[in-house]
C-alpha cells in the first residue's frame, strides 16, 4: 500500500471573485495534488496555517501578509507585470498570463527556494567539513544548555590545534582536513551523549562537558583528551605529531556564555605557553593578573594611536573579460610583540568594545587614500570594498563622516563599496536600512558578504539596496568534493541572479571550482588562485602586471 501524498494547499487572499475563478480553471488539471483554500486575510488563518509546511500563500498585495508575519512562501497576484520585484514575497503571477504551466512552474519556484532556505538554515549552523555544530550554531546550544540548569553542571573546553597551519602547507587542504577528521573522531570518542562537541574554527574547538553528576570530570576528562590528542596521526602514511591547547573553564551560575567563552579562551592561551598537549583551568583568582578583556583593549587602542594596522588588499576577478574589477581591504595588526594577526584575532574585540568605530574609520580613510594612490600610479579605477560591522551603523556620526571623508579624499563615491554580513543588514534596523539609503544616495554601494552563512531570512534580500552577494568560501571550498556543496553554490547564484544581483565567489583557490562556478554563470572570483591579499606596494606591482596574457587564459 503506497502512503497517500500530502495535497500542497494554496491559500487564496484576494478580495476579487477573478483569481479564484481563473486558479481554479488552472488547477484542474493538477487533480487532487493541489487544494485551493480562500480567506479574507492572513490574520484569519495565520494560528491554522502558520506551521503548515505544505501550504503556499497566493495574495493579492492590498492582502499581502505584513513583512515578518507569514513565514509561509507567498506568491503575490499582479494585474500587471511590476517594474522591480515586488517586496517579500517569493514569486509573482500576473492575471493575464496566468495558466497551467505558469502556475506551475512558480509553485516549484517557490518550493525549490523553500528547500534551499531550510538547507542553507541547516548548514548556517554546522561544520561542512565534520558535521558537527560551527560556532554559530555552538552560540545557540551554548545558551540553551546554560539556561536549562541555570549555569550549573557544565564545563567549557577550548581546544586549539599547535600549528595546524604548518600541517596545511605540508600536507595540502586535502591533507589538513582528514587531520581535522582524524581530531573529530577521536574527541568524540571521549565524549557522552550529554557533551557536545562543535568547531570553531579551521583548528579550534569547544567541549560542552556536563559536570552534573561529578564535580571534576571536567579536569579529568581534559587529561584524558589531551592524551589521545598526543598519540600520532597517519596521514598519507605518514605518521604526524601535533600538539594542542585546551582551556577549561566552569560555568557560574547566571554568568551567560560570554565570559565562560573567554574565560576558557584565557585558559586555552595559558596552555600555548607549554609545549605538546597541554590544559589549563580557569582559575578566577589567578586570572586577575592576567592579561585581561580590558588589556587588549588598551593595547589595541594603542595600536590605532601607533599606527600598528595595516591594510591588506584582495583583487576580485570579472569572469567575463577577465579582468580585475575590485579590490577588498582586510585589516591586519601588526602587533609588536606577536606580529602580525589576522582580523578574526582583534575585530570581534574591537566590535564588543566598541572599538571597531575609530578602527572603521582608519580602514576607510586608508582606504579612501591608497584608492589615490592607484589612481596616482595610473591604474584604472577598481572598486574598493570595505567591511562594515554592524556596531559601525550605531554611530550617529557614520553618514557624516563617511561623506566628510570621501570629499577629502577626492574620491568619486561610486567606486566604493561596503560589505555587510546577513547577520548585520538583516536585523531590518530602520537606522541600518536609512543609513543604507543615505549612503546609496551619494552612490557607495553594497554586497552582502559570507552569503549562505547565519541569516534568518532573506525574502528581504530584495528589499535593501545591495548590488552585490559574496557567497561565503566555505560553500566554494569542498565544491569539488561534495556535491550538495557545488549544487547550493548554484542555486546561489541562481538565486542572487533572479534578484538582479551580482555573484563573487570567495575563497576560490582551485582551477576545478573555477571551472564549476564558471559553468554555473558566477560573475566574479576572489580567492588565493587569483590572489592572495596584498599590501599596497605589492598590490600596485601585481595590477601593473595583469591582465597578463597567461592569466587571463588560464581563468
Ligand atoms: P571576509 O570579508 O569574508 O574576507 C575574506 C577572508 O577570506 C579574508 O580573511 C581573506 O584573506 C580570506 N581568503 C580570501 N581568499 C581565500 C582563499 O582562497 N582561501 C582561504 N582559505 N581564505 C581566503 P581575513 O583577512 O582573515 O579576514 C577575515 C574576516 O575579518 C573578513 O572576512 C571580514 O569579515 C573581517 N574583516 C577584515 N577586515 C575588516 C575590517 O576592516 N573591518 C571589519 N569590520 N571586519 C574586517
Ligand atoms: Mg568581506
Ligand atoms: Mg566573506
Amino acid at each position: 500500500m503506497s502512503t497517500p501524498v500530502e495535497p500542497l494547499r494554496l491559500l487564496l487572499l484576494a478580495d476579487e471573485s477573478e483569481w479564484a475563478v481563473h486558479l481554479r480553471e488552472c488547477l484542474q488539471p493538477m487533480g487532487g495534488s493541489v487544494v485551493l483554500l480562500t480567506a479574507p486575510n492572513w490574520a484569519a488563518v495565520d494560528s491554522l496555517f502558520a506551521n503548515d509546511r505544505q501550504a503556499v500563500v497566493l495574495a493579492t498585495p492590498e492582502l499581502q501578509p505584513a513583512p515578518g508575519r507569514c513565514e509561509l512562501p507567498t506568491i503575490l497576484l499582479l494585474e500587471q507585470e511590476p517594474l522591480t520585484a515586488p517586496l517579500g514575497a517569493s514569486d509573482w503571477l500576473v492575471l493575464a498570463q496566468l495558466t497551467t504551466d505558469t502556475l506551475r512552474r512558480s509553485l516549484r519556484h517557490v518550493r525549490e527556494r523553500g528547500v534551499l532556505v531550510a538547507t542553507l538554515q541547516r548548514l548556517a549552523e554546522q561544520d561542512p567539513l565534520t558535521g558537527i555544530a560551527n560556532r554559530q550554531g555552538f552560540q545557540a546550544l551554548l545558551t540553551a544548555r546554560l539556561a536549562e540548569n541555570d549555569g550549573r553542571g557544565l564545563a567549557l573546553g577550548h581546544l586549539d590545534l599547535d600549528n595546524f597551519r604548518h600541517v596545511n602547507d605540508a600536507l595540502g587542504h586535502q591533507g589538513g582536513d582528514r587531520l581535522i577528521l582524524q581530531v573529530v573522531a577521536r574527541l568524540k570518542h571521549q565524549l557522552e551523549a550529554s557533551d557536545q562537541l562543535a568547531r570553531l574554527g579551521s583548528d579550534e574547538f569547544a567541549l560542552l562537558i556536563d559536570t552534573r553528576r561529578d564535580p571534576n570530570r571536567a579536569e579529568w576528562m581534559a587529561e584524558r583528551i589531551t592524551e589521545a590528542l598526543t598519540e600520532p596521526y597517519w596521514i598519507d602514511g605518514e605518521s604526524l605529531l601535533l600538539g594542542c591547547s585546551l582551556g577549561i573553564a566552569h560555568a557560574r551560575a547566571q554568568a551567560g556564555a560570554d565570559p565562560l567563552m573567554w574565560h576558557a579562551h584565557i585558559a586555552m592561551r595559558q596552555a600555548k605557553s607549554s609545549q605538546g598537549c597541554t590544559f589549563h583551568v580557569f582559575n578566577e583568582r589567578i586570572n586577575r593578573n592576567a592579561r585581561s578583556l580590558a588589556d587588549l583593549e588598551s593595547e589595541l587602542r594603542r595600536a590605532l594611536r601607533r599606527d600598528e594596522l595595516e591594510l591588506h588588499y584582495q583583487p576580485r576577478l570579472n569572469l567575463a573579460d577577465g579582468r580585475i574589477v575590485g579590490l577588498e581591504a582586510l585589516v591586519r595588526w601588526n602587533h609588536p610583540e606577536r606580529g602580525l594577526l589576522a582580523p578574526s584575532e582583534f575585530v570581534p574585540l574591537a566590535e564588543q568594545s566598541g572599538l571597531i568605530v575609530p578602527l572603521g574609520y582608519w580602514v576607510i580613510s586608508r582606504a579612501l587614500s591608497d584608492m589615490q594612490a592607484l589612481r596616482e600610479r595610473g591604474l584604472a579605477p577598481l572598486h574598493m570594498a570595505v567591511n562594515l560591522s554592524f556596531r559601525q551603523f550605531q554611530d550617529s556620526q557614520l553618514l557624516a563622516t563617511l561623506s566628510r571623508l570621501i570629499v577629502e579624499h577626492g574620491v568619486d563615491a561610486r567606486w566604493l563599496e561596503f560589505e555587510l554580513t546577513e547577520t548585520a543588514v538583516m536585523r531590518r534596523n530602520e537606522l541600518v536600512r536609512q543609513t543604507m539609503d543615505a549612503l546609496g544616495r551619494l552612490g557607495v554601494r553594497f554586497s552582502l558578504d559570507d552569503f549562505g552563512t547565519g541569516f534568518s531570512s532573506f525574502v528581504h534580500l530584495n528589499s535593501l539596496p545591495i548590488t552585490l552577494l559574496k557567497v561565503d568560501r566555505s560553500f566554494v571550498g569542498g565544491m569539488e568534493q561534495r556535491e550538495e556543496n557545488a549544487k547550493l553554490v548554484h542555486a546561489m547564484i541562481n538565486l542572487a541572479h533572479n534578484l538582479n544581483l551580482e555573484v563573487v565567489a570567495e575563497g576560490v583557490e582551485s582551477e576545478e571550482q573555477l571551472a564549476l562556478l564558471r559553468a554555473f554563470g558566477c560573475d566574479q572570483v576572489q580567492g588565493f588562485l587569483v590572489s592572495r591579499p596584498l599590501p599596497v606596494e605589492a598590490l600596485i606591482e601585481y595590477l601593473l602586471q595583469v591582465p597578463a596574457p597567461g592569466l587571463v587564459q588560464t581563468l
